[in-house]
């Protein structure tokens, strides 16, 4: 019988022919499952969170565990296949799957194991801070992650995580204690602070580019499981008045609390209250890592910077508000996102001027400004201690351009890089990986704007554990 060969994209010119027959065997090796274009769940299996990315991979390796991830890596690095890795697929820039190449997904590798009286998490690769709040809240402990409960574990934390707990307990790449890690020729090493050293000074906010981390080992901390919580939502008219009380107040809170203002058209959603809903509104949102009672009245300013429409103010589970915002980013690939963010030392009133008007000139009604507010614990953290640089920035502000019509796209685009530039001179110019879509022309400009001094120190761990980099769709360390 003609032994039937299949084309897969390489990162060295053409294609390479592989006979169906080397697929098989990896199929039959696999505890998982191997999936090509036409066979049941392929569509399904490509799907990431940004609708932006309509991509055909030419095989899925859903992987069961790490032999799978071991086998798919080395058969993708012999013959040096285009290779993509799929945590909770929540890239925005779409680094998770790729045309005609190959996605190793870690999707069904999702489980945690709480050690309590270590206060760690074990976590596979593909787990969801979901999972990770299931299991870690059940012993009143918590790691921050982010703040929508699909997101990946694995993309979060290696690029950083800036979610609730931060200003107390910092990043997630900074609770980062060890991980597991099938390097590009298909070794699994152990990388924490005795064993590959280097490796996990990378991981801790270098990015995906370095192998596949197959398990993460997460400090805890005690939360929960109620803190205090206020979502106070104000009139998008109020913004300018609102941002400059913000200014004022986060400046003197303690580190347990943790605070946000998002610029936004409220849904009808069921778990706003009705006087919200599709009204232009901006959120004032604090969350107290702390004794809650302590909570609510160290919060409560937040709840008089005017007289607002609505709220959501109160002792709430701390798994209930690590989902509050997930209802408003479906995670079904039908929502289409051009996130583009930047870093700022001071919240001036120039800056508030632009943040205020390029709200109220929102081209859709999804689309997002946000800013986000950064102390305590992740500016104790020296930039060159973890791969994470950025620690002496005030604020960090993000315009999620979010819609669902894909004829619009260039508009809503253009919206987000329209404020962006409006906004850079009033920054410091330095973009947060996570919050980064797809970008034409300056990616690595900016990823390396983003490392600083440490970029140079991740060029040579790159060379040394990925020389012919293999893992090459993430935010660009140097390679071949
Ligand atoms: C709805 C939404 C909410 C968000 N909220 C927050 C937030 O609160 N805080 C925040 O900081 N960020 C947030 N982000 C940004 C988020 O951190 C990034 O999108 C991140 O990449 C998501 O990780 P993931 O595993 O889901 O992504 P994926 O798309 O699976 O992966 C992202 C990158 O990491 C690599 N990667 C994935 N898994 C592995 C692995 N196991 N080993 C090695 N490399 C891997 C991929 O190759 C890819 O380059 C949010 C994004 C979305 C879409």
């Amino acid at each position: 019988m003609k032994n039937r060969m299949m084309e897969i994209a390489t990162t060295i010119g053409g294609p390479a022919v592989i006979a169906e027959a080397e697929i098989d065997e990896l199929r039959m090796m696999m505890r998982g499952t191997l999936l090509c274009a036409g066979q049941p769940g392929y569509d399904e299996a490509r799907i990431i969170f940004n609708g932006m990315f309509d991509r055909r991979p030419a095989l899925i390796a859903l992987c069961r565990g790490v032999a799978d991830v071991i086998d798919a890596v080395r058969f993708a690095s012999r013959r040096r296949l285009l290779t993509a890795v799929r945590g909770g697929g929540h890239s925005v820039a779409g680094a998770s799957m790729c045309d005609d190449g190959l996605v190793i997904d870690l999707s069904q590798m999702n489980s945690v194991a709480v050690d309590h009286k270590r206060r760690v998490a074990r976590v596979q690769g593909g787990a969801t801070w979901a999972d990770v709040d299931r299991e870690t809240q059940a012993f009143g402990l918590a790691t921050p992650g982010g703040i929508v409960s699909h997101t990946g574990i694995a993309g979060l934390t290696l690029s950083g995580g800036i979610g609730w707990l931060r200003n107390k307990y910092g990043l997630s790449c900074d609770n980062l204690v060890s991980a597991e890690v099938v390097t590009a020729d298909g070794e699994v090493l152990t990388a924490n602070a005795d064993e590959n050293a280097d490796l996990l000074w990378a991981l801790r906010g270098g990015g995906g580019a370095f192998g596949v981390v197959t398990s993460f080992e997460f400090s805890l901390h005690p939360v929960g499981p109620m803190v205090a919580v206020v979502f106070a939502m104000y009139p998008m008219a109020a913004t300018r008045d609102v941002l400059k009380q913000w200014r004022e107040w986060v400046g003197s809170a303690p580190e347990e609390a943790t605070s946000e203002i998002a610029m936004w058209t409220a849904p009808s959603a069921q778990s706003l209250p009705s006087s919200v809903h599709d009204r232009e509104v901006v959120i004032a949102a604090g969350v107290y890592a702390g004794d809650p009672q302590e909570g609510m009245r160290v919060l409560q300013p937040l709840r008089e910077f005017g007289t607002h429409l609505g709220e959501i103010a109160g002792q709430i589970p701390f798994r209930i508000v690590q989902r509050a915002f997930d209802p408003f980013f479906p995670n079904t690939g039908e929502v289409i996102s051009y996130w583009k963010s930047l870093y700022l030392n001071d919240l001036n009133d120039a800056a508030i001027e632009i943040m205020a008007d390029c709200a109220e000139k929102r081209s859709s009604p999804s689309t997002m400004v946000f800013v986000q507010h950064l102390g305590g614990a992740v500016r104790r953290v020296r930039p060159d201690e973890t791969a994470f640089a950025v620690r002496d920035a005030d604020f960090v502000m993000n315009f999620m351009g979010n819609w669902s019509d894909a004829r619009e796209t260039p508009r809503h685009v253009a919206w987000v890089r329209e404020a962006w530039n409006r906004l850079a001179p009033h920054s410091t110019g330095v973009v947060y990986l996570n919050y980064l879509g797809r970008e034409e022309r300056d990616a690595n400009t900016l990823a390396q704007a983003s490392f600083g001094a440490n970029y140079d120190r991740l060029v040579q761990i790159k060379a040394k554990y990925d020389p012919a980099n293999l893992f090459r769709l993430n935010h660009s360390i140097k390679g071949d």
